[in-house]
């Protein structure tokens, strides 16, 4: 069964994630192992990593998956690229204290390059990151973005280029965002449309290699290319896809986290919402 679960604050202390997770009844959860905003976070003392393990065994939360910060840019000029693959390299390490076998990554904006230039640096700065974090196993998703700008990701294609170029890695995989993909123009809304998607995606990625959904209805309509996250079965693409993509067996154990709107009717509603479309 898919993992149905939200992004929680780890604010206080990384193990309160577990707690909040916990508390909403999640089987994944989705963190930032330090300050989203910023490019480097204080060292993880050994301590706070074993509370976390143990907090986490004890939990019911099945999964971690981490989302790296919205600073780092692979498809950026020389100088930004550099500083992100240092933060980036940073996180995977702190994931791996963490036991997190995923860190979701926006995969960057070419800034007026060009994006054959900017995929070119993508698939660069990921051979060295594995490089540079060889003997590690943590997985790099690079996750399906709305297309606001020149960010590169909006098309599944452009994800496709960057996979095929290192060679289908096992230290890549694909997050999946509802809301980007439907703001990108993916149709999603009815049964056959979502057959033709993921079809699409299997084709591009395998389906094995799709290691966290994004949950998220839509503010705009699909096209728009506008990320804007709704409440589930409040925006435009409604309630019923998201029973659909809970209920697939090919999404066994991957988490679908929630990045909806904290305020009106919050995770907790979201998340009951997601568990009964899912049956249970
Ligand atoms: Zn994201
Ligand atoms: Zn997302
Ligand atoms: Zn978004």
């Amino acid at each position: 069964m898919s993992l149905i679960g939200a992004h929680v604050s780890a604010a206080g202390g990384v193990y309160r994630a577990i707690e909040r997770g916990e508390a909403l009844g999640c089987e994944a959860i989705q963190i930032f192992t330090k300050n989203q905003l910023q490019w480097r976070g204080a060292p993880l003392p050994d301590g706070v990593c074993e509370r976390f393990l143990k907090k986490w065994g004890k939990s019911r939360i099945r999964r971690v998956v981490a989302h790296s910060t919205y600073l780092i840019n692979l498809a950026g000029s020389e100088k930004i690229r550099k500083k992100s693959i240092d933060a980036l390299a940073d996180e995977v390490i702190r994931c791996d204290q963490l036991g997190i076998d995923d860190l979701v990554l926006h995969p960057g904006s070419h800034r007026g390059d060009g994006l054959e230039t900017g995929i070119e640096r993508i698939v660069r700065s990921l051979e060295s990151l594995f490089e540079r974090t060889d003997g590690l196993r943590v997985r790099i998703l690079l996750e399906t973005m709305a297309g606001q700008g020149e960010g590169i990701g909006a098309s599944l294609d452009e994800l496709g280029a960057v996979f095929d170029r290192l060679g289908g890695h096992d230290r890549i995989g694909i997050c999946l965002d509802t809301c980007h993909l439907f703001a990108a123009g993916y149709e999603i809304r009815t049964p056959d449309s979502y057959e033709r998607l993921v079809g699409r995606v299997d084709r591009l990625f395998g389906t094995g290699n799709i290691g966290c959904w994004h949950l998220n209805d839509s503010k705009e309509k699909k096209g728009t290319r506008k990320d804007r996250h709704q409440h589930i079965g409040a925006g435009e693409i409604g309630m019923e896809p998201f029973g659909r993509i809970v209920a697939d067996a090919r999404w066994a154990d991957v988490p679908c986290i929630l990045e909806t709107p904290k305020e009106e009717q919050g995770d907790m509603r979201n998340l009951s919402l997601l568990r009964k479309l899912r049956g249970f």
